[in-house]
């Protein structure tokens, strides 16, 4: 029992990895994109506004544009139309006297103007000598229905700093106050190395014992979605010797080398002693379930992590500590997955032993509550337990029973769309 208890606790080993891999990771340097181009990139140089957004005073109804001062006296008096202005097409002139201009969503309020009426509030009257004028319905005030100069972005001011991502938002919005490019980092290129000989490709038929292997396909599909860049991925069988020429040749292509499998106390396990003998072990082992062997440390000038073998044990222990390592080396700030009370549909039965991340699905009733599903069995060989699971329920280790409608604390694994 106290073997399965060793390990090191999860914030711990995050904090010493985080530590261990400072950001950005100086070898990779910076280049310039087009913004369109540099999506789910990194700033390197901070954005600034090169002019104030808007420029003009714009126009948020459709309407007629007049000065307020007008209609102080009079509420409703009956004022000329003068103009019109257009987005895109201003009325040039500036309102030097009692009239209305009429104006559209997105154009330019002329000068002398300081309020904008919804036509909606407006009654128009076409005069005798062929030309219009119309009365105001409401009471106006200055500054109304007008968005000011600077409202997005004032001239020379921050958009967005060093360390940010970007994402639609920050890149639309860069581009609206008039930028064209963003210097970001490069990406880490990382590696993904699968070991063990039990592991056939997709499709391929199987022998006496052997698998097809998931965590390739697993790992590789959520990198492309986290947007990192897989370099190299290749397949192993437990053999030391190959295994160290594997090892040795992906670092050299890579920044990050990640593999899977082969790193518990087995007979076909070899990656944690190759791990002390080529490079440095940082540490071995977290006090986690799923996910207890995680060997990671340095190989040969490149961050290294060996995940467990497991599926989901390789999932969990990739999602709590190299992803953060991951960001943090492309020069973002880490971000902790959101965390959450639910509380749970089911009642919950586990052994105690050590603290347990739980699979789940977010539900919500109609009263906005939050409430966990824990998707089955949660065997760390069985994927179905990852199957649509948003919610990784922390439980400590001493947690054995819970009743239906517990509170309990939850990591929302979702990442933001805009
Ligand atoms: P290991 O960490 O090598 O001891 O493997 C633990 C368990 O995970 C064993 O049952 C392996 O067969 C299984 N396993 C290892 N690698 C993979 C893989 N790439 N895909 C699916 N299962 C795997
Ligand atoms: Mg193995």
């Amino acid at each position: 029992m106290a073997e399965q208890t060793s390990g090191l606790p999860l914030a711990e080993a995050l904090a010493r990895l985080l530590q261990r891999f400072p950001g950005p990771l100086q070898s990779l340097g910076v280049e310039r994109l087009p913004l369109p181009r540099a999506l789910e990139r990194v700033l390197a140089e901070p954005l600034l506004a090169p002019a104030a957004v808007p420029g003009f005073r714009a126009a948020v109804m459709d309407g007629y544009a007049l000065r307020s001062a007008d209609l102080a006296q009079h509420p409703r008096r009956q004022l000329p139309l003068l103009g019109c202005s257009t987005a895109g097409t201003p009325w040039p002139q500036p309102l030097e006297r009692p009239g209305v201009v009429r104006i559209m969503t997105g154009a330019a309020v002329p000068e002398g103007a300081d309020a904008v009426v919804p036509q909606e509030l407006v009654t128009c009257r076409s005069l005798s000598d062929g030309s219009a004028a119309v009365v105001i319905e409401a009471a106006v005030r200055a500054g109304q229905w007008i968005r000011p100069i600077g409202e997005e972005a004032t001239a020379g001011a921050l958009l967005q700093k060093v360390g940010s991502l970007l994402g639609p938002v920050e890149i639309a919005r860069a581009i609206g106050c008039g930028l064209r490019e963003a210097v970001v980092q490069r990406r880490p290129r990382v590696a993904l190395l699968i070991s063990g000989s039990e592991l056939r490709p997709a499709g391929e038929p199987l022998g006496p014992g052997q698998i097809h292997d998931s965590n390739g396909p697993l790992l590789a599909a959520l990198l492309q979605r986290l947007g990192v860049a897989l370099v190299e991925r290749r397949w192993v069988d437990d053999d030391p010797t190959r295994l160290e020429q594997a090892l040795l040749a992906m670092a050299r292509r890579c920044d990050v080398l990640i593999s899977t499998g082969g790193v518990s106390v087995g007979e076909g396990d070899h990656v944690r002693p190759l791990l002390e003998r080529l490079g440095r072990l940082e540490f071995w082992r977290v006090l986690l379930k799923p996910g207890r062997p995680f060997a990671c440390g340095e190989l040969a000038g490149v961050a290294f992590f060996g995940l467990p073998g497991n599926p989901v044990s390789a999932t969990v222990t990739f999602l709590q500590l190299v992803w953060p390592v991951l960001q943090q080396l492309e020069g973002r700030e880490p971000r902790a997955w959101p965390r959450l009370r639910v509380r749970l549909r089911e009642p919950l039965q586990r052994r105690a032993g050590r603290p347990e991340l739980l699979r789940a699905q977010l539900e919500s009733d109609g009263a906005g509550n939050a409430w966990a599903r824990v998707c089955g069995a949660q065997g760390s060989a069985r994927l179905g337990s990852l199957l649509g699971a948003d919610l990784l329920l922390e439980l400590n280790a001493d947690t054995t029973s819970l009743p239906a409608g517990a509170a309990v604390m939850a990591q929302l694994l979702r990442q933001s769309l805009l």
